[in-house]
C-alpha cells in the first residue's frame, strides 16, 4: 500500500516534468506549421504575380495578332489595287499597240497617196511636154488653133478641157484624201499620247503599290518576330508558374503533414492527461481511506469553470453548439446570390458557449474580416486529419498550440465578420482547410447535430 503510493506519486511528478518539454516541442511545431503557411502564402502570391504577367503577355500577343490581321487585310487591298492596275496596264499596253499599228498603216497610206500624187503630177507635166512639142510654144493655144475645121477645133477645146480637167480633179481628190490622212494622223498621234501617258501614270501608281505592299510586308515580319519572342516569353512565364504550383502544392503536404503531427502530439497529450488524473484520482482515493477516521478537511479539487456546453456525444465527434441549423452545406442563396456554402450553420440566441467538435490541437486563433472571431482545430481520427472551423464567435477561449479535449469550450457564439445575425458557422475539413475550401465536407457525415 505504502509501495503503490509512491510509485503513482512518481508517475505523476515524471508527468509533470515530462510535459514541459512537450510543451516547449508544441510551441515551435506550431510555429512550423505558421512558418510553412506563410512560405505557402509568399509561393501564392508570387504565383499570382507570374500569373499576371502571363495574361498581360496573352493579351500583348492577342494585340500583334489582331495588328497582323489588319495588315494582311490591308495588303490584300493593296493587291487587289495592284492587280487592277496591273489589268489597266496591259489594256493601255494593247490600246498603244493597236494605236502605233494604226499611225503606221496611216502613214504608209499617206506616203502611198503622196506617190500616187507625184506619179500623177508627172504625168501631167509630161502631157504638158507632148502638147508643147506638137504646137510648139503655143502650147494649148496652139492645139486649139491647129483645127482644121470648127467641129475640129470644138473637139480639141474639149479634149485638152477633159484631159486636163480630169487629171486636175484626180490630184484635188488626191490632194484632200492626203489632207484628211495626215489630219487623222495628227489626231491618232494624240490619242497614243494620251494613252502613254495614262499608261505612265499607272505605272507610277503600280510602283507606289508595291512599296507600300513591301512595307506592310516588313511589318507583318516584324510582328511575327514580336509575337514569337513574346511566346517564348510566355511559356517561361508558365513553366515558374507551374513550378510554384508545385512548390505550392508540395507546402500544403508539408503542411498537412505537419498538422497531422501537431494533431497525434494532441491525442497523445491527451491520452497523459487522462492517465494523470486518473493518478490524482487514486491518490484522492488513498487520501480519503486514510482520512475516514479524522475530519472532513478534503479540498475540492474541481476542475476549472466552463459554462454550459451542448451535451457531449459518445464516440470520437459531438455538435460544436447546440441551436438550430440554419444553413446546410451545400448550394443556398445568400442576399440574392447563389453561392456554394462550405459549412453547417447553427443559431441561439442569448450567451452560447462552442465546443471542440472532437479532441485536437489549435492551430489558429484570430480575428478575420469574413470569418470574424475564428478558431481553427486539427484532429487525428484513426488515422485520418481533419480541421474544423469555428467562425463569427463572439470571442475566442482558446489559443494557437493548445490541446483540446472534446466538447472543451472555446469561444462564445457571436455575429462577428461576414454574418448576419448571431449563429456559428461551423466547417469540417478532411484533411486541411484551404481558400478553395477543396476538402470540405458536409459536418453532418460525421456529427449529430
Ligand atoms: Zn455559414
Amino acid at each position: 500500500m505504502n509501495k503503490k503510493y509512491f510509485i503513482s506519486l512518481s508517475i505523476a511528478a515524471a508527468l509533470t516534468i515530462g510535459s514541459l518539454p512537450t510543451l516547449a516541442t508544441t510551441a515551435s511545431a506550431n510555429s512550423s506549421v505558421e512558418d510553412l503557411k506563410k512560405q505557402q502564402d509568399d509561393v501564392s502570391s508570387k504565383k499570382e504575380e507570374v500569373n499576371g504577367k502571363i495574361n498581360e503577355k496573352k493579351s500583348q500577343i492577342d494585340q500583334t495578332i489582331s495588328k497582323q490581321k489588319d495588315i494582311q487585310s490591308q495588303i490584300s487591298e493593296i493587291s487587289t489595287k495592284l492587280k487592277d492596275t496591273e489589268t489597266k496596264i496591259a489594256e493601255k499596253t494593247k490600246e498603244i499597240d493597236e494605236t502605233t499599228a494604226k499611225i503606221n498603216k496611216l502613214k504608209a497610206d499617206i506616203e502611198e497617196l503622196k506617190k500616187k500624187i507625184e506619179e500623177r503630177n508627172e504625168l501631167l507635166k509630161e502631157r504638158a511636154r507632148a502638147i508643147q512639142e506638137k504646137g510648139g510654144s503655143a502650147n494649148y493655144l496652139d492645139v486649139l488653133l491647129g483645127a482644121e475645121s470648127f467641129g475640129d477645133f470644138i473637139n480639141r477645146v474639149t479634149a485638152v478641157n477633159t484631159i486636163v480637167s480630169a487629171d486636175k480633179k484626180i490630184m484635188d481628190e488626191q490632194k484632200r484624201d492626203q489632207d484628211e490622212l495626215e489630219k487623222k494622223q495628227a489626231e491618232v498621234e494624240k490619242e497614243l499620247g494620251d494613252l502613254e501617258s495614262s499608261k505612265a501614270n499607272l505605272e507610277s501608281l503600280k510602283q507606289d503599290l508595291d512599296s507600300q505592299k513591301a512595307k506592310k510586308a516588313e511589318l507583318f515580319k516584324q510582328l511575327e518576330a514580336q509575337q514569337a519572342s513574346l511566346k517564348v516569353e510566355k511559356a517561361d512565364l508558365e513553366q515558374e508558374s507551374n513550378e510554384l504550383s508545385k512548390m505550392e502544392h508540395q507546402l500544403e503536404g508539408e503542411i498537412q503533414a505537419e498538422q497531422a503531427r501537431l494533431a497525434e502530439l494532441a491525442r497523445q497529450r491527451e491520452i497523459e492527461r487522462k492517465r494523470q488524473a486518473e493518478a490524482e484520482a487514486a491518490k484522492r482515493a488513498a487520501a480519503q481511506k486514510q482520512a475516514t477516521s479524522s475530519s472532513s478537511g478534503g479540498s475540492s479539487s474541481a476542475p476549472a469553470a466552463v459554462a454550459p456546453s451542448a451535451p457531449v456525444s459518445a464516440g470520437a465527434w459531438t455538435a460544436p453548439a447546440s441551436g438550430t441549423i440554419t444553413t446546410n452545406f451545400g448550394w443556398d442563396t445568400l442576399n440574392g446570390k447563389q453561392r456554394f456554402h462550405y459549412g453547417t450553420d447553427i443559431a441561439a440566441r442569448g450567451s452560447v458557449p462552442i465546443s471542440a467538435a472532437a479532441d485536437g490541437y489549435v492551430i489558429k486563433s484570430h480575428y478575420s474580416s469574413s470569418y470574424g472571431n475564428v478558431v481553427y482545430i486539427t484532429h487525428s481520427i484513426n488515422g485520418q486529419m481533419y480541421t474544423t472551423v469555428y467562425a463569427h464567435m463572439s470571442s475566442s477561449l482558446v489559443s494557437q498550440g493548445q490541446a483540446v479535449n472534446k466538447g472543451d469550450q472555446i469561444g462564445y457564439m457571436g455575429n462577428t465578420g461576414y454574418s448576419f445575425g448571431q449563429h456559428l458557422h461551423f466547417e469540417l475539413y478532411r484533411g486541411s482547410w484551404s481558400a478553395s475550401h477543396s476538402n470540405a465536407v458536409n459536418p453532418r457525415q460525421y456529427i449529430n447535430f
